[in-house]
């Protein structure tokens, strides 16, 4: 990222709630389950899954845990109700990681539960440095009862390679991504193309497993290295699926699909839209510069 891109990322808290909604618009498909829903059934009709998730995090309150608990399964009965190709993302501190781990664990556990006895995946997300321990202890131990449970893993923390090999150990399917939080250069790398280099080196470590692998990246680089990795170990197309985030790079996922490879999209929906957003606004400070200066130009 350039001094300029790095001055607008840091500058994206301080846009108006209003200006980031509309900008950020693209990368949520709305506040309501039915929204949701119309984009999944887009997506599917375009020959890509979906893995839903209801926003919402470090939530504070048992009630607002168990009120993302109840949505989760309101989606779950919809995409049945449907016939939809979707399973479901979910965050665990929007289930009260930071209020309770017990709590947390047992919000979870219902989430899995449910979501097995109606035949769909359960991805737990990986959220900042604080919680990739309890993440993936709670994980594995879902897991261990739960096989349609899985884990996420960032390629930017050093300590990656060694909760690959724990998961891997277990048979826990993961999605790799590079990482969106800031975390300091003590535990994560920080220049970019070593970030690349380790997710690459990650991939193959998964693929060589054989664990079902989520590609999450809108990076052509890594996607190419993907492909090598597919072809050069013989990777049976359905042992790995490609992620990309709702809004992002369209072309790409449709070259994708277009090749047969199985392309899962992330879509975000809800009321508390807010972090996310300029979660995604920080990455693509370029979206969110042009925008600011044709808002403020009015
Ligand atoms: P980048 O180098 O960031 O992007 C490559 C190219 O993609 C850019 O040049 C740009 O053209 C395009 N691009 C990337 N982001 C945007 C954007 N927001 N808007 C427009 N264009 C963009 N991170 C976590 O920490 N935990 C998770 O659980 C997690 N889950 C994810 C799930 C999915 C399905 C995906 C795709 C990402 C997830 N991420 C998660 C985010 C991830 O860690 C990266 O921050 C994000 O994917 C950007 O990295 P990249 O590999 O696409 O490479």
């Amino acid at each position: 990222m350039g001094a300029l891109d790095r001055t607008i990322a840091n500058a994206v808290p301080l846009m108006p709630r209003a200006l980031v909604r509309r900008v950020a618009s693209r990368y949520i498909a709305g506040e309501r389950l039915e929204d949701a829903l119309a984009v999944i059934r887009n997506l599917n009709r375009k020959g890509c899954t979906a893995t839903v998730d209801v926003l919402g995090e470090s939530t504070r309150d048992k009630a607002q845990a168990a009120e993302i608990l109840g949505e989760y399964k309101r989606v779950v009965d919809a995409l049945e109700g449907e016939g939809l190709a979707a399973g479901l993302s979910v965050k665990l501190t929007a289930l009260g990681l930071d209020l309770d781990e017990e709590l947390c664990r047992a919000n979870l556990e219902e989430i899995v539960e449910y979501a097995a006895e109606r035949g769909r995946f359960v991805r737990v997300d990986m959220e900042s440095s604080a919680h990739t321990e309890a993440t993936i202890g709670i994980v594995l131990d879902a897991h261990a009862r739960h096989p349609n449970v899985g884990a996420v893993i960032q390629a930017y923390l050093r300590r990656s390679i060694e909760d690959v090999r724990r998961l891997c150990a277990a048979g826990v399917s993961v999605r790799l991504c590079k990482g969106i939080y800031d975390e300091p250069r003590a535990i994560a790398y920080k220049d970019y193309d070593t970030v690349r280099q380790n997710y690459v080196f990650l991939l193959e470590e998964l693929m060589r497993a054989g664990v079902y692998v989520g590609v999450a990246t809108h990076d052509e680089y890594l996607v190419w290295h993907a492909l090598r990795l597919v072809y050069r170990l013989g990777v049976p197309k359905d042992r790995y699926e490609f992620q990309m985030l709702l809004g992002v790079d369209e072309e790409l996922r449709d070259i994708l699909v277009r090749a047969g490879h199985r392309m899962r999209v992330y879509v975000p929906y809800g009321r508390q839209w807010y972090e996310y957003s300029t979660r995604r606004l920080k990455e693509n400070p370029k979206v969110a510069g042009y925008v600011a200066r044709d808002f403020l130009e009015r």
